[in-house]
């Protein structure tokens, strides 16, 4: 084992188990291969699964699993008209199983995530029955200060050029506090508890994912 990943799987002994004092399951997997199959053995063949926007999804493979596997898959983006999509988002909050990254992760094991509309968040809060969190290493930072700092200048700039929002982070790199139409940083949500026993588990993968 590497100075790195021996590093990275310390950080995550120490996350999983604040985790657990705050009602959430944690894993730690040295790789994303192996974050694959674990998601495999915690999605049941049958179950309504969906997602909310993320790289490390896609990086991972865990995207393709959850389109092309044994699961009835709800594509967020198949909607063509606003009505469609308000019907959507009704199937998503009653999914069986949601499956998100987190734009920060405290190593006292708060989640810290800023979305434009909501729709991410508001499923992390409520709603889906089960929500698997997949995150790199590189998203770990040691306090709630260090999160948001993260979430504004490290995750927001590359997400909103993902996304094609028109914000100043999208030109400059740097997140300038903007009250832009298309900003993507209008909610921010810290979870610092599930009161849902067994409902919020958190995979770390010892690798960087996503930003
Ligand atoms: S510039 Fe706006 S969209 Fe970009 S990180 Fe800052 S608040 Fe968020």
């Amino acid at each position: 084992m590497g100075y790195k990943s021996g590093s990275y799987e310390n950080q995550a002994k120490t996350i999983i188990k604040n985790l657990e004092k705050r009602n959430m399951k944690g894993y730690y997997c040295e790789n994303g291969k192996k974050a694959l199959e674990l998601v495999k053995t915690l999605l049941p063949a049958g179950a309504l699964v969906t997602n909310g926007g993320s790289e490390t999804l896609v990086e991972t493979g865990i995207m393709d699993l959850i389109r092309s596997g044994d699961y009835a898959y709800i594509d967020r983006t198949s909607a063509k008209t606003p009505e469609e999509a308000r019907a959507l988002y009704g199937r998503i909050v009653t999914a069986d199983y949601y499956l998100m990254s987190t734009n920060a992760i405290t190593r006292d094991g708060e989640l810290v995530n800023v979305d434009g509309v909501g729709n991410r968040v508001a499923c992390l809060i409520n709603g889906p029955a089960h929500v698997l969190v997949i995150a790199g290493m590189n998203k770990v930072v040691p306090s709630l200060e260090d999160a948001v700092r993260r979430v504004r200048n490290i995750a927001a700039p590359p997400n909103s050029i993902r996304v094609g929002a028109k914000t100043p982070c999208s030109v400059t790199g740097f997140c300038d506090n903007c009250q832009s139409e298309q900003c993507i940083c209008c909610e921010t949500v810290i979870t610092r508890r599930s009161r849902q026993e067994g409902r919020i588990t958190v995979i770390l993968i010892g690798e960087e994912y996503g930003f």
